[in-house]
This record gives structure tokens, C-alpha cells and sequence, in this order.
């Protein structure tokens, strides 16, 4: 493991003719550490994967991998990243377990094929030519390719895209398993469980800039406060509820009897309004914290929702 960041990307710029797809964007992954990259379609989360991984060259900006670039170095940075690629690329006619044990082949200590093909539920199609494996086989043999050559470093394009739940699973054991043997993950995704179950570090990608990063819990924590929800009779005065409460709480009744506070929610603020409702004569039917999410983040951030 060398000093320094696994992967340092400072001012990328691309353009695909007059359409700037990256515009000055800058990321830092630890080594060992797994990294989500989330962003609305055509953030540029792609454009920027591709260049780290030497399919794209920047117009401006400098990007290393593993301390190498990965365009002028590609000879020596191949043998060391895993990529999973999307369907494109692949002869149709190849077998499974021939194209794993293909790229076994290629790199001095890789997991044994037999064993990864079973933990991600390819072992029944081992001899089953690519286009016919389903759609859920294919994206699990891009994640197995990606990983059988025990890489240093490993892009994951949306890992779970299309798998059913079962797979869902195997794949995020996977990343874990990896992340455990120190390996580095930057991965790509849309589920914004997938980002908060398995990422140490989520970057979210607007416009070609990263516009927010952190870890999940730190990401969920800033900005907006989190909101407390209660249900009672209709018409309640909120007016004088919120003089009971600290400046800077919101209150609005959402739906008839449903009421919503937003701001510096705590034990405190749940005691105040406890009390004011007995006050009141009010018995909530149900009363709840509820949490920011990312993706309240990224709606706030980007104005669009996580999922495509
Ligand atoms: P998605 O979530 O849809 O995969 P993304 O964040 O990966 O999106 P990119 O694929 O990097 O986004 O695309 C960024 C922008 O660059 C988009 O506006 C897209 O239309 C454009 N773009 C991407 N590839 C090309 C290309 N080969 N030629 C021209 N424009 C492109």
C-alpha cells in the first residue's frame, strides 16, 4: 500500500464537443476505504470513472490511480484495478467460467473462479455463453470479472443494478469481504441504500462537481435538521405551539391531522410538545423523529431525485 491517496482527482475537466460532462472536479479516496459516488443522471459520475480507469483522457485536471496515471501508465495501473464493466465489450459467445478463469489468468494471485462463481450464484452457468445468461447473470459476472484478479483497487459501476434481492446481498457481502482484505471500492450507484449500507465516504456528483461529501452519518447530519411527526385532531394551534418551542422551528399540519415540525428536533423539543398536547387535551395517535436520509441530502443538494 503506498502513501497517499488511492485515488486523487484535482480540477478534471472533460468536454464531449461543446458539452462540458466534468467541469473542474476534484476527489480524494483513502486507501481501503469504500467510496459512493451518487449523482442524477448525467452528472458525469461515468465520464469521471472512465478517466480514472484510462478509457478517457481529461481536457484539464490531473488524475492518478494508485499513484500511477492511469493513461500514460495504463501498462503498469491495469494489472492492479479491477473494473466492472456494462455489457458493452464482451464477445457474446464466451462462456462464463472461461471468461473468469480468462482474466484469472491475467493477474499473479487470483481468487480461486469455482468459489466466486458459487458466493455470487454463477455456478449453475459456468458453461453458458454470455448472451444467455440473464440480465441479473450477466451484471454478477461483471462483478465477478472485476474482482477475480484480487485487485488493489476496484470500480463498480451500479453493483446491484438489476440483481433480485438474494444477489442484491452476495454483491454487498462482496464489497464488504473486499473492504475487510483492505482493498479500495469506488463504486457508482443510484440506490441510496446501497451508499449507506456500504460506503465509508459518499460523494454526490451535480453538473460535473462534486457538491457534497462526507460520510453517510456526517452527510445526514448537516444542513436541515430532522423533523418530528404527529398525528391529532385537525385544526390544532400551531401558533401556540411554536411559541412553546425554540426559535426556528417550522410547523405545519400536512394533511388534516397530520402535523409535521422541522428544525433542532431533540429530547427537548419531543417533552415540550408531549406536554403541550396534554395541555391541550390532545392524545397523538402516533407520534415519530424521523431522521434526514441521503437521499433528503441529495434532494436538497440537487433538487432531483436519487433513483433514475
Ligand atoms: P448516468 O447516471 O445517467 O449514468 P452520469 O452521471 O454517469 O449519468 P455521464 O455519463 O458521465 O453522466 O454523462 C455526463 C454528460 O456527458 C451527460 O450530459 C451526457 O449526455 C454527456 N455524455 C456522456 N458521454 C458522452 C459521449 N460519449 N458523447 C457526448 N456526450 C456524452
Amino acid at each position: 500500500m503506498g502513501s497517499g491517496a488511492a485515488l486523487e482527482v484535482a480540477g478534471l475537466v472533460k468536454r464531449y464537443g461543446g458539452k462540458t460532462a466534468v467541469d473542474g472536479l476534484d476527489l480524494s479516496v483513502a486507501h481501503g476505504t469504500v467510496t459512493a459516488v451518487l449523482g442524477p443522471n448525467g452528472a458525469g459520475k461515468t465520464t469521471t470513472v472512465e478517466t480514472c480507469e484510462g478509457y478517457r483522457s481529461p481536457d484539464r485536471g490531473t488524475v492518478r490511480v494508485l499513484g500511477l496515471d492511469p493513461v500514460a501508465q495504463a501498462a503498469r495501473l491495469r494489472p492492479r484495478i479491477g473494473v466492472m464493466l456494462q455489457s458493452g465489450g464482451v464477445y457474446s459467445g464466451a462462456r462464463a467460467a472461461e471468461m473468469l478463469h480468462h482474466m484469472a489468468a491475467l493477474h499473479a494471485h487470483p481468487l480461486e473462479v469455482g468459489t466466486l462463481m458459487d458466493r455470487l450464484g454463477l455456478g449453475g452457468c459456468g458453461r453458458t455463453p454470455y448472451r444467455r445468461l440473464s440480465g441479473g447473470q450477466q451484471q454478477r459476472l461483471a462483478l465477478a470479472l472485476a474482482v477475480v484478479g484480487r485487485p488493489e483497487l476496484v470500480f463498480l459501476d451500479e453493483p446491484s443494478a438489476g440483481l433480485d434481492p438474494q444477489a442484491r446481498r452476495a454483491a454487498w457481502d462482496l464489497v464488504r469481504e473486499l473492504r475487510a482484505d483492505g482493498v479500495t471500492v469506488v463504486l457508482t450507484t443510484h440506490h441510496m441504500d446501497e451508499a449507506q449500507e456500504l460506503a465509508d465516504d459518499v460523494v454526490i456528483v451535480d453538473g460535473g462537481r462534486v457538491v457534497a461529501e462526507g460520510s453517510p452519518e456526517k452527510l445526514c447530519r448537516g444542513g436541515a435538521e430532522n423533523s418530528l411527526r404527529f398525528t391529532g385532531r385537525p385544526g390544532l394551534d400551531l401558533a401556540s405551539l411554536l411559541k412553546a418551542l425554540p426559535d426556528g422551528t417550522a410547523a405545519a399540519e400536512l394533511a388534516p391531522g397530520g402535523y409535521r415540525l422541522t428544525g433542532a428536533v431533540d429530547p427537548q423539543l419531543l417533552a415540550t410538545v408531549t406536554s403541550w398536547c396534554a395541555q391541550n387535551g390532545v392524545l397523538p395517535d402516533g407520534i415519530s423523529v424521523e431522521r434526514r436520509t441521503l437521499e433528503d441530502v441529495f434532494l436538497e443538494l440537487t433538487g432531483k431525485e436519487l433513483r433514475s
